[in-house]
Parts: C-alpha cells; structure tokens; sequence
C-alpha cells in the first residue's frame, strides 16, 4: 500500500473556506481574523492509534535527522510537507517532567508533576514554536522566496529563540525590543546569536506596531504569535505529556497564559491526539494570568460573553504582561472545549509560590509561578482534590529571571512581603561564628 500523503494547510479560524498553502507568507484572514494550521485527519487515521504510538517511541531514541526532536518526531502532525533538509532544529522537546514529590505533599495533593518546558536550547518553550516557523522559512527560501529576514517584537523569550534558529540558518533576524524594558539575560541572547537588535524609545506595543509595519512593507517574515506556525510546534507540548504518562491523561494542566497562543496550542495538541485515538478522554485545563494582566480572567468571570481589552500594568511575570491577547478567540473556544478554569494570581502570590516550590529542588521563572500560585489556590478550595493527577507546565528556566529572585530573598520587591527568605549569610571569616550561626540555621530547617 502507498503510503498516505498527510496534507496541511492555514485556513480562517471563522470562514474553513478560506485556505492558504503553508509556503504563503500570509499572517491573517481576509476579514483580520487569525489563521490556523489544519491537517487532514483522515489522511492521518489510516494509520492506528498503536501505531503512531509506536512510531513516536521509536523515534525518541533515534538519531536519524530531524526524528529525534520532540517536535519532529510527530513531523507528521506538524508540518508534514516540508524538507527533512530544510529543518533547523536544535532537537527542541522530550522535556523532563519533575515529580514534583516534596512540594505536592506539602499542599496536600500526591502526584504533582512541572513539565520543564524551560529545559531547552533557549530556555523556553518558545524554541517549540520557532523550529516551525524557521524551518518553513528555509523551506520558502530555497523555493526561491525574497525574504530578506525574520522578525520579531519581543520582551525576552521570542526574541531569544527566533534569534538562535534564525543563527543556525544563517538567516538574517530583526528583533524589537522596548528600550530599558528589558533585563541583561534578555538583551544578550539575540546579540550574541547576531540578531539586528534594536533598542526602540517604546513599549512592547510600540515595537509591535513597528515591525508590523516593517514586514507589510519591506517583507520582513513575521514570527509574532499571530503566526499560526509556531503554534503547531507548541502544540506537542500536550501530547508529549501524556506520552511521558505512557498515554495516561492526567486530570488537570495548568498553565500561565499572556498572548494565549500556548493555552491554545496545548488544547490543539490535544484534540489532535484524541481525534486519533491516542487518548481516549480530554484533560481539565487551567489558564493562569497575572492580576496585573487578567483580561482572560475578567472575561472568564463573564462565562467568556464578553471580552475586553485592558491596559496591562506592570508584573514580576513580564513575558505575560499582555492586556489585548493576539490569541484570545483560539484560547476562549479551547477552555470551552476543555472545561477550562482560569485563575488568577497577585504579585506576592507569585513570588512567595516560586521561592516555595524552589526550596523543594525546581528553580522556577516567574510565568511558573503564576501557574504554581493559581494551583495552589485551587487546592486550597478543594476544586483540585487529592487523589488528582496535576501538571504544571513550566515556561521557562529559572535562571533567565534570577533578578526578582535575587531582590525576594533579600526582602527588597516592592509590595511584596517574601514569606521564605533566604539571603546570604555575612560573616566575618571565623570559626567559632560560623559555627553557631551554622548550627542555628541547621536547627531552624529542620524545625520547619
Ligand atoms: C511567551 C511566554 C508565556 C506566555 O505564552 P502565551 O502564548 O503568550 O500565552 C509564558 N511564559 C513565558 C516564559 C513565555 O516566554
């Protein structure tokens, strides 16, 4: 038998009549709306549920290029079309799922897990999304497409991802970045992977606008989430969970969520994988939005009939600190389908639920602690029981974010009280004084 040609194309998210071939440079719908990636599913069924399977287990131990990454182990699903050589991968995906142990016993629940999605080249699950998109671009490239670049605004993580794919391509990438909005960490990852970085007298919105206008114009390909590319790759991140529970599905996964093309990718991975009979029931899932940037939440507490724009005020979770989400009509049909809940947190909440799931052994970024911090809530009001299997997922690492750490465990954000401080301990270099603070300090961990 032939083997069947698995197809995929962008169409409207409102009009299935409107359909683009992947290789457009094409962002939006006629009528503004988004666009998503759709697959042929029938096409897909005629292999069975044991056998995809089969195939993706198979492939997670191989080295044959591109198979090996979580992303492209499931190409089929993806972007089945394009080149094996035209793929720019950096073998993204198969992240660790941490028994969270201690920190689950400690809130009363027993099977705790954070998807450490932030254990990747870049240090966050963005790299799932830009493998896509930068592979699609080699692929139009190399049909001979004028694309003189990639681009992206960005405040950290997007631009840091589209930057090392777009290095790793030798295509040349454009990054926005609000002037002094951003940290070190943020800044050095696309200057040294040699992006064009620009620093512009402006908010995220302002560079939004910005590099819209550049990719109109100039052609410049744009790798903002309103691609609907980078959610295909995103999109593993549900299935490979429940793969790692060898196909068990867990009952709840939390999730922080700003521009909501994660929450709704997670959703769209899903589907897939129920659609084919990989899993045979639909996880609960929980979007977590900072209260300073909560238009989820406020539309949430309105059973989704309304939604409005707010303006974002300033939070800890900066890569969430989003008021219109490009992402929200996928995101709200997505929690409808999946009983969705969605939570929210404030700024102590998060800090003081970072540092307590850090002193069990995780080391998390603020955007987890939104997670971390909505989930505890949860199990405070006994809607996330004991018995429950919950997964966190986890953005991005840690040690992109150590500044709002470093200033929480010396008592110095501001607002914020820092329930478990632990600031370095300043001593002259004496035996008889280090001892006795040592032993004190002993005593008191053991006691708490
Ligand atoms: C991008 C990002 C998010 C938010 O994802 P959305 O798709 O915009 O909802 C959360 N956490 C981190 C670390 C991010 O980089």
């Amino acid at each position: 038998m032939d083997k069947p040609v698995y197809r995929a194309w962008f169409q409207s998210i409102h009009d299935p009549s409107e359909r683009f071939s992947l290789d457009e440079v094409v962002y939006k719908a006629s009528d503004g709306s988004l666009l998503e990636v759709v697959h042929d599913l029938e096409a897909l069924g005629e292999t069975s549920a044991e056998s995809w399977k089969k195939l993706f287990r198979e492939r997670s131990h191989a080295t044959e290029w591109p198979y090996g990454s979580g992303v492209w182990g499931k190409k089929e699903w993806v972007l089945p079309g394009v080149d094996n050589e035209n793929v720019v991968s950096m073998y993204e995906g198969h992240s660790n799922l941490f028994w969270a142990d201690r920190y689950g016993r400690q809130l009363g629940i027993e099977d705790l897990w954070i998807k450490q999605c932030g254990n990747s080249h870049t240090g966050s699950f963005k790299d799932l999304g830009m493998t896509v998109l930068v592979s699609m671009v080699k692929e139009m490239i190399s049909e001979g497409k004028a694309i003189p670049a990639v681009g992206c605004a960005s405040t950290g993580d997007t631009s840091a991802a589209l930057s090392a794919y777009a290095a790793a391509a030798n295509i040349p990438a454009v990054v926005f970045l609000p002037r002094g909005k951003v940290s070190v960490a943020q800044l050095i990852q696309p200057v040294s992977n040699g992006a064009i970085v620009f620093a512009l007298d402006t908010d995220f919105d302002g560079c939004m606008e910005i590099v819209r206008e550049i990719s109109d114009r100039d052609g410049i390909y744009l790798a903002n989430s309103m691609n609907s590319l980078r959610i295909e790759g995103q999109k593993t991140v549900g299935i490979e969970i429940c793969e790692q529970f060898d196909w068990e599905v867990p009952d709840w996964i939390v999730m922080p969520g700003g521009n909501l093309g994660n929450v709704s990718a997670l959703a769209k991975g899903l589907d897939m994988a129920f659609d084919l009979g990989l899993i045979g029931r639909r996880p609960r899932i929980i979007c977590a939005q900072a209260e300073s940037a909560n238009p989820l939440y406020l539309s949430y507490l309105k059973d989704f009939e309304v939604f409005e724009p707010i303006a974002a005020r300033p939070t800890l979770a900066t890569a969430i600190q989003i008021g219109n989400p490009v992402s929200i009509d996928k995101a709200i049909a997505a929690l409808r389908r999946y009983d969705g809940i969605v939570e929210q947190a404030s700024e102590s909440e998060i800090a003081d639920a970072c540092a307590r799931a850090d002193r069990t052994g995780l080391f998390n970024c603020p955007h987890t602690g939104v997670a971390l911090a909505a989930m505890e809530k949860m199990i405070r009001r006994g809607e996330i029981r004991k018995g429950e299997r919950v997964v966190v997922v986890s953005t991005a690492h840690g040690l992109k974010f150590t500044d709002f750490k470093v200033k929480y465990h010396e008592m110095n954000l501001e607002g914020i009280g820092s329930e478990y401080p632990n600031p370095a301990i300043e001593l002259p270099a004496r035996y008889e004084d280090v001892r006795d603070e040592m032993m004190r300090q002993i005593e008191r961990r053991f006691r708490s």
